[in-house]
C-alpha cells in the first residue's frame, strides 16, 4: 500500500468553523492511526471570497485544538507550494496537456480573446468510487455538462485544481464533507484523463442542529466558530474530543478520551452514515469533565483573565485558588467564572422557609451566638474557620446536621453547598457576620 498522505485543504475566506474542523480533525486522526503525513493546503482560488488573516485564523486555531501537520505553506515540504494561487503555473501546464489530448477545449468569450478552457465530458461513462463512508456511488457522464476547468483569468476552478494538486501532492485518501460528493465525479473525469489513479474519498456526514436542520453558518442558536469557544473558556482537549465524536464513535462506550486514545482507537470503518448532531449540552458536558481534570492552579490561571476583564478584584493568588476550587465543580466553561462569583457573593442573602425552620427545631441561637463570637476574633482563613466550627461544636453541645447544615444556612442561606470553611473564607469577615446578625435577630423575634 502508498503511503497514507491525507490532507486538510480550507480555503482561506474566514474563522475556523466546526465543520471545517471536523474535516481537518478526522484527516488528521487517519494519519496519525496509520502512521501517515498530514498535509495543510489553502485552496485560495476563490480570490474574491478570500478574507485577509483568513489563512492565519485557520492554521492559528487548528493549532489550539491540538492538531499538528508535516507539511503546510508556512512549514514547506517536498510537495510545495502549499497555495493554489503560488501553482497557476501546474494548472496551466496541465490544462494545456488536456487541450492537446482534445480532451478540453477553448471557450471563447463573445468578441473577444480571452477564453476559458472547459472539459470535454465524455459521453455515456458511468463513474463508480467506493466511499469509505457511503460504500458504492455511482454516476452517469451524461449528467455532467462540459465544465470549465480553467477561467479566462488563468485561474483554475476547485474540481480541477484539487485533481492536480491531490496527484502531485501524492494524496492517498481524501476526507471531507458530504456537500463534495457530487463534486466527485468530475474529479473522477480528470484523474482518468490523465491516466492517474484517484486517491480513495470518504464524504462525512453533515452536522445537524438539535432540530435535525443542517446547521448552517447563520444558525443563531450554536456557536459554531472555534474562535468563539476560545474565547468563553472551553479547553481545546475538550473541543478535540467533542469533535471527534460529530460523525465518529469508539467502539466501546467511553466517550472521554484524550487525543492518544482517540489516535489510537480511530477506526474510519467506524464513521457514521447518519448526520452527526451539534449537541451543545453534550459539548457543555464533555467540557465540564475536562474543566474537572485540571488542578486549581491550572483553573486559576486559566479564570484570571476572565475575572480581571470582569473587573473582579483578585485579592490573591490563594484567593484565586480557594474560589476556582469551590467553583469547578459547576463550570461548564471558564467564562462561567463571573457569574458564579456575582451569584455566590452577591446574592441576596434569602433564607429559605425550610432553611430558617431548621434552625427553630434545633434552637440553633446559642450556636449561632458562638461562632459569632468566636468568628469576630479570628483571622478568617478557612483552617481557622474550620477549627472555629468544631470549637463552636464543642462549646455549644451540638454535632452532626445541626452543627453544619445550622452554621451554613445561618451564613450563606442555603441547605447545601460547596466546603463551608472555604465559602466564609471568601465570603469574608463582613458579610459573615452581617449574616449571622441577621439570622440571630430573625430568630430572636420568632422566640
Ligand atoms: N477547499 C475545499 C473546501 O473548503 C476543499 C474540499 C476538499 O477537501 O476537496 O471545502
Amino acid at each position: 500500500m502508498n503511503k497514507v498522505r491525507v490532507r486538510y485543504a480550507p480555503s482561506p475566506t474566514g474563522l475556523l468553523h466546526i465543520g471545517n474542523a471536523r474535516s481537518a480533525l478526522f484527516n488528521y486522526l487517519y494519519a496519525r492511526h496509520f502512521g501517515g503525513d498530514f498535509i495543510v493546503r489553502i485552496e485560495d482560488t476563490d480570490v474574491s471570497r478570500n478574507v485577509s488573516g483568513g489563512e492565519d485564523s485557520q492554521l492559528n486555531y487548528l493549532r489550539w485544538l491540538g492538531l499538528e501537520w508535516d507539511e503546510s505553506p508556512e512549514t514547506g515540504g517536498d510537495y510545495g507550494p502549499y497555495r493554489q494561487l503560488e501553482r497557476l503555473d501546474l494548472y496551466r501546464k496541465y490544462a494545456e496537456l488536456l487541450l492537446d489530448k482534445g480532451l478540453a477545449y477553448k471557450d471563447f468569450r463573445e468578441d473577444s480573446k480571452d477564453y476559458a478552457i472547459r472539459f470535454k465530458v465524455p459521453q455515456d461513462v458511468e463513474y463508480v468510487f467506493n466511499d469509505i463512508v457511503r460504500g458504492e456511488l455511482r454516476f452517469q457522464s451524461k449528467d455532467v455538462e462540459d465544465w470549465i476547468i480553467m477561467k479566462d483569468n488563468g485561474i483554475p476552478t476547485y474540481n480541477f485544481a484539487v485533481v492536480i494538486d491531490d496527484h502531485l501532492m501524492e494524496i492517498s485518501h481524501v476526507l471531507r464533507g458530504e456537500e463534495h460528493i457530487t463534486n466527485t465525479p468530475k474529479q473522477l473525469m480528470i484523474y482518468q484523463a490523465f491516466g492517474w489513479e484517484s486517491p480513495i474519498f470518504g464524504h462525512m456526514t453533515i452536522i445537524v442542529n438539535e432540530e435535525k436542520k443542517k446547521l448552517s453558518k447563520r444558525d443563531q442558536n450554536v456557536i459554531q466558530f472555534i474562535s468563539e469557544y476560545e474565547q468563553i473558556g472551553y479547553l481545546p482537549e475538550a473541543m478535540f474530543n467533542f469533535i471527534t465524536l460529530l460523525g465518529w464513535s469508539p467502539k466501546g462506550n467511553q466517550e472521554i478520551l484524550s487525543k492518544e486514545e482517540i489516535i489510537e482507537q480511530f477506526d474510519p470503518s467506524r464513521l457514521s452514515k447518519a448526520p452527526a448532531m451539534f449537541d451543545k449540552e453534550k459539548l457543555a458536558y464533555v467540557n465540564s469533565k475536562y474543566i474537572k481534570k485540571l488542578t486549581v492552579e491550572e483553573l486559576a490561571q486559566k479564570s484570571r483573565l476572565f475575572l480581571e476583564i470582569a473587573g473582579i478584584e483578585i485579592q490573591s493568588q490563594s484567593w484565586l485558588e480557594l474560589l476556582v476550587g469551590i467553583l469547578q465543580d459547576r463550570m461548564t466553561h471558564i467564562g462561567e467564572i463571573v457569574g458564579l462569583y456575582q451569584s455566590f457573593f452577591h446574592h441576596d442573602f434569602n433564607l429559605s422557609e425550610e432553611g430558617f425552620q431548621f434552625l427553630v427545631e434545633n434552637q440553633s441561637l446559642s450556636l449561632l451566638k458562638s461562632f459569632h463570637k468566636h468568628l469576630a476574633n479570628s483571622d478568617f482563613s478557612s483552617e481557622t474557620i474550620e477549627g472555629l466550627i468544631k470549637q463552636t461544636g464543642l462549646d455549644t453541645n451540638t454535632k452532626g446536621k445541626p452543627l453544619f447544615m445550622g452554621l451554613r444556612i445561618a451564613t450563606t442561606g442555603d441547605m447545601h453547598g460547596p466546603s463551608l470553611p472555604i465559602s466564609l473564607a471568601l465570603l469574608g469577615r463582613d458579610i459573615v457576620l452581617n449574616r449571622l446578625e441577621k439570622t440571630m435577630t430573625k430568630l430572636r423575634g420568632e422566640s
